[in-house]
Formats: C-alpha cells, structure tokens, sequence
C-alpha cells in the first residue's frame, strides 16, 4: 500500500492572530484542488481555536506544537494543577488533529527527554491525537559518526511499549538539527539513509505491516527548491516545514512537489 504524502507547517512562536488570519485565508484557495497529500497547520496554541474556524470544510487539518502530559497516580494526567500547561484533551476539544511532539527546539531549551516525549505521545493516543515525533543528530553527533546510535536511541525511547494498532497512525519527523533554520538541508540521500533506518527499526519493534504504513516526514529547510527531490526519496513521506510554511506560496509549492 503506497503511503500518502504528509505536508505539515510548523509555525513555531511566529503567527499574530492578523497574521495566521491572513496566512490562512492565503492558503486556503491555494491549495484546495491539491490531491497528493495530506496537509496541515500548526500554528501556536493561542490562534488554535480561530484556526479551527477558519479552515472548516477545507482540505487544511490542525496541529499544536507541543502537547503537555505526564503521570500521576498510575495514570496520564490530561488535566490538574499544572500552571502554563495545555493537554492532548484540550487540543482535541479545539479541533486538533496532530501534534508535534520532542522538536529539537523543545528539546535543547525546554528539557524535552525521550522519556517525557514517551509519556506525552501515550497521553496524545489517549485523547485521539496523532503525534507527529521528532528525532535527529545535532551537527557533532553526525560528524562523530553517531547518527544512527542517536537516532535509534530516540525512536526507541519515544515510542517505547507503544500498541501497535496505534504506531500506524504515528508520524515520524526525522529533522537533522543542524539543517533546522539554517538553510542547510541534508541531501535526499543522507535523508533517505536515515529514514530507511527508522523504517528497519520500526519493523524490528511493530512488525513489517505496521512499519511500512507508518509515515516518515523530512524536516530541515525544505523549501520549494529542494522539497520534490526529497519527496522522490523512497522512504521520504513528506516534509514538517518550519520557515518556509510562513509563505502561503512557498508551502503551496511543497506540497504540490508531493506527488
Ligand atoms: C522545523 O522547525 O521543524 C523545521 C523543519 O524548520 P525549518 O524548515 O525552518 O528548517
């Protein structure tokens, strides 16, 4: 079964409620007619809820960037005295579909683990939302000759005894840190090298069926220059697009390089 494209613009701490408004009323008839993947926003939480509105009926779908959960007295907590937080169920009851969970970005300034992720993606699955997890090297890491260590270590840790029936719905971002926001990207095939990884291990931990229905997103700098050789990549299902999701034109331009 071919897996569907899956195109998703992560707006990071960028989008005033103008702005988003007028990002999305960009977006909206841009890509309308595109049939080859699946597309989403993921705006910061505050213009969440008028997202929602504004993309109902369209073929747009919704995604935070973070998700907050943790246990507490044997279970996932969704709600409760924890000040700043927002929960998969809250993401839900606004119209969320996916969210990004362990960016690098949350990782290096936030104290985002491995652990915590595992924890947040149980608690997204709990709440009927789609995670969309996050791994990669750092620049040293890859030049240490340790990618495939740092990012087996990752994938295992985030999606530990995970059900497998669940997995299938999971999207996997493999996003070099030192391609994010640098222009750098890496080439379709250093990416593809990793992402055929992530495919193995998946395997190894879900079985071959789950493995290859799982999608696995490329993200760090694709921009509409580079997305279609990408996305010609065989295990190469899709971008999470920072930078470049913030142009209606750009982003349009990605995902009609998904074919
Ligand atoms: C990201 O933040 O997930 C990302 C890929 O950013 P950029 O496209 O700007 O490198």
């Amino acid at each position: 079964m071919a897996r569907r494209k899956f195109i998703a613009g992560n707006w990071k701490e960028n989008g005033l409620y103008a702005e988003a408004r007028q990002l999305i009323e960009e977006l909206i008839p841009l890509v309308k007619d595109a049939t080859t993947a699946d597309i989403a926003v993921c705006p910061p939480y505050l213009v969440i809820p008028a997202v929602a509105e504004w993309i109902k009926g369209t073929n747009i779908q919704l995604g935070a960037q973070n998700a907050f959960s943790t246990e507490a007295k044997g279970a996932l907590v969704q709600k409760g005295a924890y000040t700043g937080e927002v929960s998969p169920a809250m993401l839900k009851d606004a119209g969320c579909t996916w969210a990004i969970l362990g960016h690098s970005e949350r990782r290096q300034y936030f104290g985002e683990t491995d652990e915590k992720v595992n924890v947040k993606v149980r608690a997204c699955y709990e709440a009927g939302i789609k995670p969309i997890v996050c791994v990669g090297e750092t620049l040293e890491e890859r030049d240490s000759g340790r990618t495939a260590g740092v990012v087996e270590k990752q994938v295992r840790g985030c999606l530990a005894s995970l059900p497998a029936d669940k997995m299938a719905e999971t999207v996997i971002a493999y996003e070099p840190v030192w391609a994010i926001g640098t222009g750098r990207t890496a080439t379709p095939e250093q990416a593809q090298e990793v992402h055929a990884q992530i495919r193995g291990l998946l395997k190894e931990l879900f079985g071959a069926e789950i493995a290859e229905a799982v999608r696995i997103q490329y993200g760090g700098s694709m921009k509409p220059e580079n997305a279609a050789e990408l996305l010609a990549q065989p295990d190469i299902d899709g971008g999470l697009i920072g930078g470049a999701a913030l142009k209606a034109k750009d982003f349009t331009a990605i995902i009609e390089a998904a074919k």
